[in-house]
């Protein structure tokens, strides 16, 4: 059995930067981190060990100071959570700060703004958070569901996988045919690349592993995506996760992850893997002549 990772997979620069930074400021005092840094349970039981905290509401935080995650924040709420008294970190990564100046530009500019993405999503209630109007979207029901504006302005969670921000950005053009509909492309970078990695790899395997936080939207759009292009995708968090009956006559193993996942959690599932393939007759035969 051959394990084929993803060319781009795991954990993303502005993961990492925000953890560094986290673990960087509790060396210097006590710090509470509002809402989680990242959706993987295993990277928090990592902040935790570290004696970092982790509230999901302002009321709760029991430290002078408190970092917003990397998936951003409303001017409105940095202003409010400062004038209680908080040092307020931002470990924002930069291409979140890049698809708020593209909401603050449409907006200043007279569009109504439409974000593709996820409603409840803490990155999405950071990037409307500024805003008195605008419309969230996510399936094609919602576009329907739209109202008339002159001008439309739209703009994607990064996390989304873009061929289906494209979809909806064109369903919304020809619903609105006289409207003037304006897309600035905000899907980070290293969700562009994992995603089109995850294609390349789905495409040539028999069984797809996708390792991420069950919260994390990269993670399962990234389970999303391979799904279009191979029968048998598992989504875990962990190695503990991974079953033995999921590898069955399998030759090619895909093996992707979220921008949350820490390399060393990929290498536990990979070695879960192998050590299946061992213990299994049926899968370790298959093995042979191919690694
Ligand atoms: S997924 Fe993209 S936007 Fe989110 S932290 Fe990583 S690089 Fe930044």
């Amino acid at each position: 059995m051959r394990i084929l990772r993803a060319t781009h997979l795991g954990t993303c620069f502005g993961v990492r930067d925000a953890l560094a930074l986290a673990l960087e400021h509790a060396e210097a005092g006590p710090l509470t981190i509002l809402g989680d840094l990242v959706h993987n349970p295993t990277v928090l039981g990592a902040l935790e060990t570290k004696g970092i905290a982790v509230a999901q509401d302002v009321a709760h935080v029991k430290t002078r100071t408190l970092m917003v995650t990397a998936h951003g924040t409303s001017e409105r709420t940095l202003a409010r959570t400062r004038a209680l008294g908080f040092t307020v970190v931002e470990a924002t990564c930069p291409l979140v700060h890049v698809a708020h100046r593209a909401v603050a530009a449409l907006a200043r500019d007279g569009y109504h703004v439409v974000i593709v993405g996820q409603r409840d999503h803490v990155e999405v209630r950071g990037l409307t958070g500024d805003l008195d109007r605008f419309d969230v979207v996510l399936e094609e029901d919602d576009v329907l569901a739209l109202e008339e504006h002159p001008r439309l302005g739209v703009v994607a969670q990064t996390t989304q996988a873009i061929e289906k921000v494209r979809q909806l950005v064109d369903l919304i053009r020809r619903r609105f045919p006289q409207s003037d509909v304006r897309f600035l492309d905000t899907v980070c970078k290293p969700t562009k690349e994992r995603q089109s990695a995850a294609v390349e790899m789905a495409c040539q395997a028999d069984v797809v592993i996708v390792v991420g936080g069950r919260s994390s939207n990269n993670t399962r759009e990234l389970v999303r995506t391979c799904t279009r292009y191979c029968a048998r995708v598992h989504h875990v968090q962990t190695d503990a996760d991974v079953r033995p009956e999921w590898f069955d006559t399998a030759k090619v193993v895909g093996l992707t992850a979220g921008t949350s996942t820490p390399d060393d959690v990929i290498d536990r599932v990979e070695a879960r893997i192998r050590q299946v393939e061992a213990r299994t007759p049926g899968v370790a035969g298959a093995a042979e002549g191919l690694r």
